[in-house]
Protein backbone atom coordinates (compact mmCIF):
# COMPACT_ATOMS: atom_id res chain seq x y z
CA UNK A 1 0.00 0.00 0.00
CA UNK A 2 3.15 2.68 1.11
CA UNK A 3 5.02 1.77 -1.73
CA UNK A 4 2.42 2.88 -4.36
CA UNK A 5 1.46 5.62 -3.10
CA UNK A 6 6.10 6.69 -2.57
CA UNK A 7 5.83 5.42 -6.94
CA UNK A 8 2.87 7.66 -7.69
CA UNK A 9 4.50 10.49 -5.40
CA UNK A 10 8.01 9.86 -7.46
CA UNK A 11 6.25 9.64 -10.48
CA UNK A 12 4.32 12.68 -10.04
CA UNK A 13 7.59 14.45 -9.16
CA UNK A 14 9.11 13.27 -12.43
CA UNK A 15 6.16 14.59 -14.83
CA UNK A 16 6.69 17.96 -13.17
CA UNK A 17 10.55 18.10 -13.99
CA UNK A 18 9.31 16.73 -17.43
CA UNK A 19 7.04 19.27 -17.94
CA UNK A 20 9.66 22.32 -16.44
CA UNK A 21 12.00 21.08 -18.76
CA UNK A 22 9.69 21.14 -21.64
CA UNK A 23 8.38 24.67 -20.56
CA UNK A 24 12.22 25.92 -20.75
CA UNK A 25 13.06 24.60 -23.55
CA UNK A 26 9.89 25.84 -25.84
CA UNK A 27 10.18 29.77 -25.49
CA UNK A 28 14.04 29.48 -26.54
CA UNK A 29 12.62 28.02 -29.99
CA UNK A 30 9.63 30.52 -30.30
CA UNK A 31 12.30 33.47 -30.36
CA UNK A 32 14.34 31.35 -33.07
CA UNK A 33 11.42 30.92 -35.08
CA UNK A 34 10.08 34.29 -34.68
CA UNK A 35 13.45 36.06 -35.58
CA UNK A 36 13.52 34.03 -39.27
CA UNK A 37 9.76 34.90 -39.70
CA UNK A 38 10.25 38.76 -39.48
CA UNK A 39 13.52 38.47 -41.99
CA UNK A 40 11.15 36.54 -44.22
CA UNK A 41 9.69 38.62 -47.52
CA UNK A 42 7.51 38.00 -50.14
CA UNK A 43 7.99 38.17 -53.97
CA UNK A 44 6.03 40.37 -55.77
CA UNK A 45 5.83 38.65 -58.45
CA UNK A 46 5.12 34.92 -57.47
CA UNK A 47 4.30 35.23 -53.54
CA UNK A 48 7.28 33.24 -52.26
CA UNK A 49 8.22 33.68 -48.87
CA UNK A 50 12.49 34.06 -49.15
CA UNK A 51 14.92 35.69 -46.98
CA UNK A 52 15.11 39.28 -46.89
CA UNK A 53 19.15 39.11 -47.26
CA UNK A 54 18.86 36.37 -50.44
CA UNK A 55 15.93 38.83 -51.92
CA UNK A 56 16.44 40.72 -54.71
CA UNK A 57 15.28 44.27 -53.75
CA UNK A 58 13.24 47.18 -56.04
CA UNK A 59 12.46 50.06 -54.76
CA UNK A 60 9.54 48.94 -52.20
CA UNK A 61 9.65 45.59 -53.88
CA UNK A 62 11.02 42.05 -52.97
CA UNK A 63 11.73 39.22 -55.34
CA UNK A 64 13.17 35.76 -55.40
CA UNK A 65 15.04 35.53 -58.42
CA UNK A 66 16.21 38.41 -61.34
CA UNK A 67 13.72 37.07 -63.87
CA UNK A 68 10.71 37.74 -61.31
CA UNK A 69 12.45 41.45 -61.30
CA UNK A 70 12.60 41.86 -64.82
CA UNK A 71 9.03 40.79 -65.53
CA UNK A 72 7.82 43.07 -63.39
CA UNK A 73 9.37 45.93 -65.12
ZN1 LIG B 1 9.18 35.09 -57.59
Amino acid sequence: MFGIRVLIYLLGIALVIWILMRLAKTPRMKKKSAKRVGDMVRCTHCGVYIPRNEAIQDSDHYYCCTRHRDRKL
